[in-house]
C-alpha cells in the first residue's frame, strides 16, 4: 500500500478485524490495543523514510509479533547436548520423574506444609526432609535451606558471628556465581583465621590455630579446581580429633555432597556425605540440585543441638525452603532410600549410561540425519564436582562451514540446542540428552543441514 499516513487504519477498525478479535480473546482488550498502539506508532516513525505504508495484512502481522513477544516467557527449556551433567548455567540437574510429580501434586493445591495432621494444629515444614535424611547418613539432625551458600552462610552466622573460623588457604575458593568463601564469612561476621600456604597446610597449623579459641573450623570443598604438584593437607579425622580436644567444632562444606561413591562409574572418589560424618564432623553442608541429583536446596545435616541452634536463627525463617523444593526433594531423597538412584535421579542415569548405548545413540542421530561422523570423546561432571575428570562418551561430529553460525541457529531452534565445539567440529553429545529430546534434537538439525 502506498500513500500518506491518513490511509492508515485506525486502532478501532483494527480491533474490529476477526484476527484481532481472536487475539483479544487469548491475549486481553488491553494488551492487544497497545500492540496495535505500538505497531501503529512504529509505522509513523518510519514514515516518510518508508515510501509504503504496510498492508493491512502486515500491520496485523506486526501486531501479533508484538503479542507473542510480549508474553512469551523468558525461561524456557533447552537440550543440553554439550556433555557437561550438572551444567550450571543450564539449571544443574533435572529433576527425576517422581520428583517431578511430588512438586505438582503439593503445590497445585494446599498442603499438609505447615500443618500436623494427627494433632489439628500448627506443624513444621521442617520435618518432611528431616527423617529421610537421618535414615540416609546416620545424621542426628537436618536442615534444608534455599540453597548451600545460604546453608554456609547461616552456619556461620549462626555458630560464629564475631568469632573466628579457622580454615586453610587452599580452601578459600570462589565458585561460580560469585560464591566466595573468604566473603562468605565477612558477611556473615565471622573472622577468617586463615592457616597454611596456598599449597600445603599442617595438622601442626591447625594446633596453633585452635590455641586462639575460634567458634569453629572450616574444610570447604575446593569444588572446581585442583591443585597438584607439592601438596598436602591433613585428612578430615585428623582435623575433628584435634579440634575435638580442644572443643571446637568442624563444619565440612561439600559443596556437591554425594551420597553414592563416584568411583564406582571410573571418576575419582567424590567425598560422600556418608564419609564427613563418619570422619567426626559436627555438620555437613551440601548442595540439592548438584550430585544428588534434586531441586536447588542447601542441606546441613550433624549434631542435634548445632542444628537446633540453626533452626532457631532469625535468618533462617529468611532462607527457608519452599513447599516445591521439600516435595521434590524428599522424592528425591527416596530414590536413594529404595536404592533406585541410578536408574530413576536423571544425572546419575546419565553417569552410569554404558559406553556402548552412547555409541549406539550417536550411530543411530548419524543415520536419521544422513550427516556426521561419530567420534569418540569425553562427557564431564560440572557442578563444581570433579574437576578435570572426565567420562568417555561418543560424539556426533558435525562439520559445518560456519560452526559459530550453526551453533548460533541452533540455540535459535525451538527448544533451543546447546552444543559445543571441538577441533572447529560441531560435537553432540547424547549422554546429557534426555530420551524424550532426541526427536526434537534431530529437528532442529535437519534443516540446518541442508
Ligand atoms: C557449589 C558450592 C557452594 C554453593 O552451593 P549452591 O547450592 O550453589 O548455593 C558452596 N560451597 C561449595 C564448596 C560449593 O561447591
Amino acid at each position: 500500500m502506498t500513500g500518506s499516513l491518513r490511509d492508515l487504519p485506525s486502532v478501532d477498525s483494527l480491533l474490529q478485524s476477526p484476527r484481532l478479535l481472536e487475539w483479544i480473546a487469548i491475549y486481553g482488550r488491553l494488551l492487544t490495543t497497545q500492540a496495535v498502539r505500538e505497531a501503529l506508532a512504529q509505522v509513523r516513525a518510519a514514515h516518510p523514510a518508508a515510501s509504503t505504508l504496510p498492508a493491512r495484512s502486515e500491520l496485523e502481522q506486526e501486531i501479533h509479533n508484538l503479542l507473542t513477544a510480549w508474553t512469551a516467557s523468558t525461561l524456557e527449556p533447552v537440550i543440553n547436548a554439550t556433555g557437561v551433567i550438572l551444567h550450571t548455567n543450564l539449571g544443574r540437574a533435572p529433576l527425576s520423574r517422581a520428583a517431578l510429580a511430588a512438586a505438582v501434586r503439593v503445590s497445585s493445591g494446599y498442603s499438609n506444609l505447615e500443618y500436623d495432621l494427627e494433632r489439628g494444629q500448627r506443624g513444621s515444614r521442617l520435618i518432611h526432609a528431616e527423617a529421610l535424611l537421618q535414615c540416609l547418613t546416620g545424621a542426628e539432625a537436618a536442615l534444608v535451606v534455599n540453597n548451600n551458600a545460604a546453608a554456609v552462610l547461616l552456619v556461620l552466622t549462626g555458630l560464629a558471628r564475631r568469632r573466628a573460623v579457622v580454615i586453610a588457604r587452599s580452601q578459600l575458593v570462589e565458585i561460580g556465581g560469585g560464591f566466595r568463601v573468604p566473603d562468605v564469612m565477612k558477611q556473615s561476621g565471622a573472622r577468617l583465621l586463615e592457616i597454611g600456604a596456598t599449597n600445603r597446610v599442617h595438622l601442626a597449623d591447625y594446633a596453633e590455630a585452635l590455641r586462639e579459641a575460634p567458634a569453629l573450623v572450616l574444610r570447604a570443598h575446593r569444588s572446581n579446581f585442583r591443585i597438584i604438584g607439592f601438596t598436602g593437607e591433613p585428612a578430615l579425622p585428623e582435623i575433628v580429633a584435634l579440634a575435638h580436644q580442644s572443643g571446637v567444632p568442624v563444619v565440612d562444606d561439600l559443596g556437591s555432597g554425594s551420597l553414592i561413591d563416584t568411583a564406582r562409574f571410573g571418576l575419582a572418589h567424590e567425598p560422600t556425605v556418608q564419609e564427613s560424618l563418619a570422619a567426626g564432623a559436627d555438620l555437613v553442608c551440601f548442595s540439592g540440585d548438584k550430585l544428588l541429583g534434586g531441586p536447588q536446596a542447601g542441606i546441613i545435616i550433624g549434631r542435634g543441638e548445632l542444628v537446633a541452634k540453626l533452626k532457631k536463627h532469625p535468618l533462617a525463617r529468611a532462607i527457608r525452603a519452599d513447599k516445591l523444593c521439600l516435595a521434590s526433594l524428599t522424592a528425591t531423597l527416596g530414590h536413594y532410600l529404595k536404592d533406585e538412584a541410578e536408574r530413576e535421579i536423571p544425572i546419575w542415569r546419565m553417569i552410569s549410561t554404558p559406553l556402548a548405548d552412547l555409541e549406539q545413540r550417536a550411530q543411530a542421530w548419524r543415520r536419521s540425519l544422513g550427516h556426521g561422523e561419530v567420534v569418540s570423546g569425553e562427557s564431564t561432571v560440572g557442578g563444581g564436582s570433579l574437576p578435570g575428570e572426565t567420562l568417555p562418551s561418543w560424539l556426533l561430529a558435525l562439520s559445518p562451514s560456519a560452526p559459530d553460525r550453526f551453533l548460533r541457529r541452533l540455540r535459535q531452534a525451538d527448544p533451543p540446542v546447546i552444543a559445543r565445539l571441538k577441533n572447529d567440529q560441531v560435537v553432540l553429545d547424547p549422554r546429557t540428552v534426555l530420551p524424550e529430546q532426541e526427536q526434537d534434537l534431530l529437528a532442529a538439525l535437519r534443516p540446518l543441514l541442508g
